[in-house]
């Protein structure tokens, strides 16, 4: 199985901070298309996502499954299927091995669904998202401008595109 990794602020959703509730989501322009090509080109999508506004205690996990439920189904109206959603409740200080630049949700989603890593994707908004993709054997890796600013001169990534739209011309 080949996967799209998608990290989700940022990429799937605009940039707010310790984002919790439904009213504050806002898709980026874009998105279901890139995925529907994405799903034409045979990967999977899965996102992996750090959370850690649940261990800061700014928001509770359940928070975090409502809005997750809520995103899966407008993907499902578009006719988007995410394959699974990893992510990290833990905080900076934590020892966990899943918050990224670690890549604990990339070992942990290759477990579950045995990935080639090799053909796998990996787009982010922030420079650990590209680390832990690439600690996890994903070179495909793409840093998008539409959540965080970026450092485009120094990242590691081996693309870099203004959003997730435009990721479908390099497959
Ligand atoms: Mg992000
Ligand atoms: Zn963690």
């Amino acid at each position: 199985m080949k996967v799209i990794f998608l990290d989700r602020d940022g990429v799937i959703n605009k940039e707010v901070g310790y984002l919790h509730k439904i009213e504050d989501f806002e898709f980026i322009n874009g998105v279901f298309d890139a995925c529907l090509d994405f799903q034409s080109s045979n990967y999977k999508i899965i996102i992996v996502t750090n959370q850690s506004g649940i261990e800061r205690g700014y928001y509770s996990e359940k928070d975090f499954h409502t809005v997750t439920d809520w995103m899966l189904n407008q993907f499902k109206d578009y006719g988007v299927r995410i394959l699974d959603v990893f992510y990290c409740p833990h905080g900076p200080e934590s020892s966990c091995d899943c918050r990224k630049p670690k890549p604990g949700m990339f070992n942990q989603a290759n477990a579950k669904y045995h990935i080639d890593m090799g053909e796998s994707w990996m787009i982010g908004d922030k420079e650990a998202d590209i680390q832990a993709a690439n600690s996890a054997g994903i070179s495909n890796t793409v840093l998008v401008k539409s959540g965080h600013n970026i450092d485009e001169k120094n990242s590691k990534a081996k693309f870099v595109f203004d959003s997730i739209k435009q990721v479908s011309t390099v497959l």
